[in-house]
């Protein structure tokens, strides 16, 4: 194990509707057909309208998803 530590997604305003939708990483875009889990809660609003939604990466590693001492 590694922590607890964990990257916070991407603003729902930079994803596409595929990442949106959970149907593709957060980090990488890739297809999440074999596996995927929760990398937690991709934050946004639009007016009154809150738009945050759950977001899904690559299970069990993801190549772009970032490390806790790598850069921002
Ligand atoms: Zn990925």
């Amino acid at each position: 194990m590694t922590g607890a530590w964990r990257p916070k997604p991407p603003p729902a305003a930079d994803l596409t509707g595929w990442q949106y939708l959970g149907w593709r990483c957060c980090w990488c875009a890739g297809l999440l057909g074999q596996g995927a889990r929760s990398a937690g809660r991709a934050e946004g609003h639009s007016g009154a309208h809150d738009l945050s939604v759950e977001v899904y990466e690559c299970d069990p590693h993801c190549s772009k998803r970032p490390t806790e001492t790598g850069p921002a």
